[in-house]
């Protein structure tokens, strides 16, 4: 067997009923078989074994009472994966679906991405399997106190700095830093998608949605071509559809999906400014149900579905997709419908969207596939920016954020592309992101010894 399969089975052994931890590890590693020939300095050191544990994991209990004074227990996590190459980072995401595996694959996959990003940045990945939904906004501030009253301790500006993901945006980190801020007595960049009154940095809400569709223009470009008059499936409404969908209006493509977890819309006519100014409002504001878009624009709504299940049923023709909700959206068969009606072009918003099925035919079809620890690090590259201004005491404008950002996920696209070309794959990014990023972390671990 070899290492590389010896490390996956030990994996499974370990951990059987993690199974998105165990996804994304083979996904990864399968991936790393080429170095294992040209690094045998990784092998002898064991870092493919030592880089599929975590540094540290805590675990905690978060009682809250909500309105009525009844108590409530959720469960919190921090998984510190990997600090070689700097302080841990990564989002916070509150969702019922969260447990351990789903915060261990995240925190794993986000040791890659840092890396890629260029900026010194280890991983990690927490939450809760708190609902937000259908709660006040006092009860989700007394959750966000209970769950940084125990978070605060494992936390600092060096040496772990959360951020948002599903269920964490600006009112929970809001909360959050109001509630560090009180009991460490220190006003520092602990958090990052700040406001920008308190130390937030411009662009960061739509960073990962516009760094998303910038990695897609790289894409296009290697054949000749750009988003203009494309037609573009995204799914999820939340922060990375949202700004996602802007950006494709920019740069002349044409949304013409939107979902959340209840249902899907297809809009042919494309999502225009205004009816995304419409969407924005539904979901940061009034947090409604993406039902009420199609209410609005009389269009036809598709209950308990998801953007791809509709393109599947109805065969909605589409250039590119951009999967922008959860993990394992997009499963094979979804994949092979996308591949029929005319799509040549997967960015991927959302953490691991898609199945190892449905990138195996993204692969098998030719089409660009730009997996997600490339093409959303946009989000934690600025994130990594708001750290640099923190640090600095200073605010950049708006156009420099932006133009950081532009640079960063042109040099993903090309370290991606470069390392995928060394190790003899050329064209492949999953295989070239995950070497890029996992090499730079290898030969920091390799030069601390074994620790
Ligand atoms: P939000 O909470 O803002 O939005 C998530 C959207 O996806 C909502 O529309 C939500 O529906 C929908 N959704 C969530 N879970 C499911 C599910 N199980 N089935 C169907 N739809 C679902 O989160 P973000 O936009 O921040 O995150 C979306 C994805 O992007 C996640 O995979 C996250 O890890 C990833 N990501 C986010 C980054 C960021 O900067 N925010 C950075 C990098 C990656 P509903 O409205 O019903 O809740």
């Amino acid at each position: 067997m070899s290492v590389i399969q010896d490390v996956i089975a030990k994996v499974k052994e370990k951990d059987p009923e993690q199974k998105e931890f165990i996804q994304a590890v083979t996904e990864v590693l399968t991936t790393l078989e080429p170095t294992v020939e040209k690094h045998p300095e990784f092998v002898k050191a064991k870092i493919y074994e030592r880089i599929v544990e975590p540094d540290r994991v805590v675990m905690f209990r978060v009682p809250w009472e909500d309105d009525k004074g009844e108590i409530h227990v959720n469960r919190g996590f921090r998984v510190q994966f990997n600090g070689a190459i700097g302080p841990y980072k990564g989002g916070l995401r509150f969702h019922p679906s969260v447990n351990l595996s789903i915060i261990k694959f995240l925190g794993f996959e986000q040791i890659f991405k840092n890396s890629l990003t260029g900026l010194a940045m280890g991983g990690a990945k927490g939450g809760s399997d708190f609902d937000p939904k259908g709660k006040s906004d006092r009860e989700v501030m007394r959750f966000c106190y209970a769950f940084m009253r125990e978070l605060f301790r494992h936390i600092g500006p060096d040496t772990d700095v959360p951020a948002g993901d599903i269920g964490v945006g600006g009112r929970e980190i809001g909360y959050m830093y109001g509630y560090y801020k009180k009991i460490v007595n220190e006003h520092t960049g602990v958090l990052t998608g700040k406001g920008l009154e308190y130390g937030g940095s411009l662009i960061r809400p739509e960073a990962t949605g516009y760094g998303l569709v910038y990695f897609v223009h790289e894409m296009l470009a290697t054949r000749g071509t750009d988003l203009r008059g494309k037609k573009v499936a995204v799914s999820g409404a939340g922060n990375v559809a949202q700004y996602a969908i802007e950006k494709v209006n920019q740069l002349g493509g044409k949304a013409i999906t939107v979902s959340d977890s209840s249902g899907a819309v297809v809009d042919e006519a494309g999502i225009t400014p205004d009816k995304l100014a419409f969407i924005m409002e539904l979901k940061n504001v009034r947090r409604g149900r993406i039902k009420e878009y199609a209410e609005k624009y009389n269009l036809p709504y598709y209950e308990g579905k998801s953007v791809w299940d509709v393109i599947k049923e109805q065969g909605v023709k589409v250039d590119i997709a951009l999967p922008c909700a959860t993990q394992n959206e997009i499963n094979g068969e979804h994949a092979q419908a996308l591949v029929n009606n005319g799509c040549f072009c997967v960015g991927e918003g959302a953490n691991m969207p898609s199945t190892l099925d449905a990138i195996k035919i993204y692969l098998d079809n030719n089409v660009l596939y730009g997996p997600a620890k490339a093409a959303n690090a946009g989000g934690v590259a600025v994130s990594g920016l708001e750290m640099a201004q923190n640090s600095q005491r200073l605010s950049w404008p708006r156009e420099k954020v932006d133009e950081e950002l532009q640079k960063i996920m042109k040099n993903i696209h090309k370290a991606a592309l470069d390392a995928a070309e060394t190790y003899g794959q050329k064209g492949n990014y999953l295989a070239g992101a995950n070497i890029a990023g996992f090499i730079k972390v290898a030969k920091a671990m390799l030069a601390f010894g074994v620790v």
